[in-house]
């Protein structure tokens, strides 16, 4: 999945970074409200993880900012214990769910996980389509009973993919959900993963539709 990182603790957001990148996200960072606020309007994310206190523009803000935009971005808001109000204020505007600072890292991973997985609509932990299971926790791939490897990007396209069954997938958010604002990835490179995707996907009795000038669909054949 592709997370935003919005924390103005330099420290704290790098090493968030690292750790939810290990558990195979595409993860940018913004250190100031007013970036957070730009690069929420112009790309695509499934989830931030929003500190409330920033510089430029508050939390809130940005929040009531997205919200506005009627975008369906899990938020995840990060308070500081004292900071009920904030907490409600937070829910109030839209924030899925939010976690106290300070906090255990596997905590903030946790609700990540639960967050994402209810987005997915997942039954347990895992999401089924044909004979495919996708386990969101494990970001393991299952076709029938064989364990199937998939090259990270193939994987992070799979995902994106299987959160948007049954309905068309623009290349241009299908792009951005699997490449981070640092490493973006071209047209010609995202046909290149989704025809080796559909190769891999076609013995589960799935295909993935090109629905020209629009993007792309999976769907069970
Ligand atoms: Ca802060």
């Amino acid at each position: 999945m592709r997370l935003l990182i919005v924390e103005d603790n330099d420290e704290l957001a790098t090493a968030l970074s690292r750790i939810l990148r290990a558990d195979g996200h595409v993860v940018d960072i913004a250190t100031d409200g007013s970036d957070a606020d730009a690069a929420l309007a112009t790309e695509f994310f499934d989830l931030v993880v929003l500190d409330l206190g920033l510089p430029l523009m508050d939390g809130l803000d940005v929040l009531r900012r997205l919200r506005a935009r009627s975008s369906d971005t899990i938020v995840l808001v990060l308070t500081a214990r004292a900071d009920l109000a904030d907490r409600v204020k937070g829910l109030d505007l839209g924030a899925d769910d939010y976690i106290a600072k300070p906090f255990e890292v596997e905590e903030l991973e946790a609700r990540i996980r639960a967050l994402l997985r209810r987005r997915a609509g997942a039954r347990g932990s895992a999401v089924r389509l044909g004979s495919l299971v996708f386990d969101v926790a494990a970001r393991k791939v299952q076709i029938g009973d064989q364990q199937v490897e998939l090259p990270k990007r193939e994987l992070d396209l799979l995902e994106a993919l299987l959160l948007r069954t049954g309905r068309v997938a623009p290349k241009t958010e299908l792009s951005e959900a699997i490449s981070s604002i640092d490493d973006a990835i071209s047209e010609g490179a995202l046909e290149l993963y989704i025809s080796r995707l559909r190769k891999k996907v076609e013995p589960a009795g799935l295909r993935i539709r090109t629905l020209r000038g629009l993007g792309y669909m999976l769907e069970a054949a």
